[in-house]
């Protein structure tokens, strides 16, 4: 892949502090971007990926509002511009419908899926004045398939995917691509929760053997920000080591 295509260009991540975006920060500005990403809490993980990338990092909550264009908004600043959006942020509540509260569903609802409307929104008018843009959503193929005991978090990543599409749809014409990326299991924080047994299943389960790692969806989000993908609009791209079939 040649990517001398992302020398100075300007990237926001959403959730660059930690596991897959922490992967997809370091991959641009291994490849001479000027990288900005927002984070929610973890300032040491954050200093450490800012320090270790020369990346800008922005402390806000994309679960508020005001907050997540706030936030933005200093990305945007810092870069004087934008010209790829990684809309990566997520967060994950397992259990029994019946057990998810209304509240946890609209934190999902809020962080999954309006923080992606917002982040987008703002940045589109620049992106369209220059005619050029990409646009990266992280879905999951939970998304794709749904799962069980992950209702809040299954329509969440569709509803990114639906997005996706749509948008797509919309800003072609402006020399603007979206696409969505759903990956399988990826070993990270979020699933910090699965014990060695489950994990090794998981792996077992996985037609290549293993589980994903922050690098192999970091490898996605370039190719289709990258001028190799420039035909390449409203798709979904699933890393998933062959974990599932549509
Ligand atoms: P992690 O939990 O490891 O990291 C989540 C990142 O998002 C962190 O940087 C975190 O910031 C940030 N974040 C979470 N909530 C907020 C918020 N309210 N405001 C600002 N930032 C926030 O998750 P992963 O790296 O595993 O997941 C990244 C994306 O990939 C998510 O969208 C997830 O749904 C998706 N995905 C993950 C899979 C997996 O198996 N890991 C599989 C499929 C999809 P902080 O560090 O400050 O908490």
């Amino acid at each position: 892949m040649d990517n001398a295509a992302f020398l100075g260009k300007r990237v926001i991540v959403t959730g660059g502090s930690r596991g897959i975006g922490a992967g997809i920060v370091r991959a641009f500005a291994k490849e001479g971007a000027k990288v900005a990403f927002l984070y929610r809490n973890a300032d040491a993980s954050a200093e450490k990926v800012s320090r270790e990338t020369g990346s800008f990092a922005v402390r806000c909550d994309l679960g508020d509002a005001a907050d997540a264009e706030r936030g933005m908004r200093e990305a945007i600043a810092a870069l004087s511009g934008v010209d790829i959006l990684v809309n990566n942020a997520g967060i994950c509540k397992s259990g029994l419908i019946q057990d998810l509260s209304l509240c946890e569903w609209d934190r999902l609802v809020a962080v999954n899926l309006t923080a992606v409307f917002l982040c987008t929104r703002i940045c589109v008018p620049e992106m369209v004045r220059q005619k050029y843009g990409r646009i990266v959503n992280i879905s999951s193929i939970w998304g794709m398939v749904g799962a069980s005991c992950e209702v809040g978090y299954s329509a969440t990543k569709a509803g990114v995917i639906g997005l996706t599409k749509a948008l797509a749809m919309e800003l072609g014409p402006s020399g603007i691509t979206v696409n969505c990326v759903c990956p399988g299991v990826i070993d990270t924080d979020m699933c910090a929760s699965y014990d060695e047994k489950t994990r090794r299943e998981l792996a077992e389960q996985t037609p290549v053997g293993r589980l994903g790692t922050p690098d192999d969806i970091a490898d996605a989000v370039l190719y289709l920000s990258g001028d190799g993908a420039s035909f390449v609009t409203g798709q979904v791209l699933s890393p998933n080591g062959g974990f599932t079939v549509t």
